[in-house]
């Protein structure tokens, strides 16, 4: 009974891992993935940055506070630090195999694209950067995402990419097959934070859902919604396309947490190793 006391003891003094459904939902400690971590039954939201930037901080279940920090691709397997309220809190980076993918394209100029377009895209990559980055104190809706569409899942997040047999950045978000002219709703309520044209991406949707958590749907065929507007979870934003570099109508769908691109396929609990 002592020992048991004890037991019991040494465990409620260790750090209590997040638990709730949110927490066992969305904890893929992945490159790509997602980390949750605990940070107490504070009476105030502690303030989280991961790489220097913001975190989003919930409470879960109405009791303890959780912070959900997206893991950029690039990240190397091991130790990783968040800085809560200036201390250091730790958690583990596991393995994850991402699969290579190779695409052929007409348009040698989606490949290597030459000066002129390279500017235009270094233009348009800024400009994207600038609504990932955005930290609004907004509360997401709901972390357990709707569909943005119903079909099938086809290309998976992170896959390696070549085309034309050149390798380029890893597939950034997830895509469902799809046909031209499908309604695409909003997973979250969430405010237009972006909308574009562009080389890569094609006709473009940023929806800022709170706190770092933003995402971004392209390739649209048509888009009904103009930045300031604040979207009902499930409201339409636009309808499904093949614009900029696609090879027939899909829907790619980016999730971003703090900045970092990870597995939207965690959001609608449809994640796999
Ligand atoms: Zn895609």
């Amino acid at each position: 009974m002592r020992l048991l006391l004890l037991l019991l003891t040494l465990g409620l003094a260790l750090p209590a891992h997040a638990e709730g459904f949110i927490s066992r939902l969305l904890n893929k400690p992945f490159p790509g993935g997602v980390a949750v971590l605990d940070l107490g039954n504070a009476s105030q939201a502690p303030t989280a940055r991961y790489q220097g930037k913001p975190v989003l901080v919930i409470r879960e279940d109405g009791k303890r506070w959780i912070a959900i920090v997206g893991i950029p691709l690039g990240t190397k397997q091991g130790a990783q630090q968040v800085e809560v309220e200036g201390r250091n809190l730790g958690f583990e980076v596991g393995e994850r195999h991402y699969r290579e993918q190779r695409i052929t394209l007409k348009n040698q100029q989606q490949v290597t694209p030459n000066a002129k377009n390279l500017a235009r895209i270094e233009r348009e990559l800024a400009e994207q950067t600038k609504a990932y980055r955005l930290f609004s104190p907004r509360q997401p809706s709901n972390l357990l995402f709707d569909k943005p569409v119903n079909g099938p899942l086809s290309s998976p997040f992170g896959l390696r990419r070549f085309f034309n047999g050149e390798e380029r950045n890893p597939h950034s978000g997830l895509d469902f097959a799809v046909p031209q002219g499908t309604p695409i709703k909003a997973p979250a309520a969430g405010e237009v934070i972006l909308v574009g044209d562009y080389f890569f991406n094609g006709r473009t949707v940023f929806v800022d859902h709170g706190q770092g958590l933003i995402s971004m749907f392209c390739h649209l065929s048509q888009i009904d919604v103009k930045v300031g507007d604040s979207l009902q979870r499930g409201a339409v934003l636009g309808k499904v396309g093949a614009t900029g570099r696609a090879t027939g109508p899909h829907l790619h769908w980016n999730v971003s947490l703090n900045d970092a691109r990870v597995d939207p396929a965690i959001f609608i609990g449809a994640f796999k190793r």
